[in-house]
């Protein structure tokens, strides 16, 4: 077996500090990373990228309408020219299962290489799917500055700059914007969640001026993607990343389609 610098690194890492598995918390054998042989045959794959219609895209369709019918009262055409959107996230999260605690790490212990890891997982799967492939921009859900500041990071954009590597494309974090700061949204029902985070993003002034509806024109600037993915760590009832897809809506037509995935989907809520 050809061994690495990186696995002797590891095997000196090991003796001071043993690597555990973050789902089981098993020690980690010298050629497991971050996750043991067991944990990642057995992790519940969602598949979601190889089905256009799945539970998780059902569910944000069903939040983008919501959004449609409230805005467009007026010109009584809710549909508008939306297309069904597409998402999917790597596997699915489980309230009494270990792989609950991929994002919780992430998040709340600051380990990002495991968002690395399971970015990269993420981002190899959908640049081969079929609904994916042509994706030309990544924008990850914005935190407020201060949270942000205060954390260090932000989880989504970690997990996006693997994603935008996997597929070579660019990392947008300069488009939205997170314009006020918003409840920690774990303990809130379906309804308070959607409140909590209701008109909480925008669009930066330099992307306005730089795109906006009324100036799109697809064949003569380069600059306009095609299709835009935006990146959360977890999916729950989706009114997060709704209110990011309307905020992007304001300046990209409905010819640019606007997709979503993250790392975990939390079914059955
Ligand atoms: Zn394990």
């Amino acid at each position: 077996m050809k061994r690495d610098v990186g696995y002797w690194m590891r095997a000196a890492a090991d003796m001071i500090l043993p690597r555990v598995c973050v789902v089981c918390g098993r020690r980690l054998l010298l050629q497991e990373k971050h996750i043991c042989l067991g944990c990642a045959v057995d992790m519940p794959f969602t598949r979601f990228e190889t089905m256009s219609h799945n539970p998780m895209a059902d569910r944000f369709n069903e939040v983008i309408q919501r959004h449609l019918v409230a805005d467009d009262v007026s010109n009584g055409d809710p549909q508008s020219h939306e297309r069904y959107a597409y998402a999917s996230a790597l596997f699915l999260y489980k309230e009494d299962s270990g792989y609950k605690k991929i994002p919780y790490q992430i998040k709340y212990h600051g380990n990002l290489a495991v968002g690395r890891h399971f970015g990269h997982m993420l981002g190899r799967r959908l640049s081969e799917s079929e609904m994916f492939r042509d994706v030309d921009m990544v924008i990850p859900v914005p935190l407020h500055q201060l949270r942000r500041w205060k954390r260090g990071y932000n989880q989504a954009e970690v997990i996006a700059e693997e994603i935008a590597a996997a597929f070579g494309v660019p990392l947008r974090t300069d488009i939205l914007v997170r314009k006020r700061r918003t409840q920690t949204q774990t303990q809130l029902s379906i309804a308070e969640k959607a409140a909590n985070v209701a008109g909480a993003f925008g669009v930066a002034d330099r992307a306005k001026s730089l795109y906006g509806v009324g100036s799109y024109d697809n064949s003569s600037l380069p600059t306009w993607p095609k299709h835009i993915l935006l990146i959360d760590d977890v999916f729950t009832t989706g009114s997060t990343l709704g209110e990011c897809f309307m905020a992007l809506r304001t300046v990209f037509p409905p010819e640019v389609r606007i997709s979503v995935a993250t790392l975990a989907f939390v079914g059955g809520t």
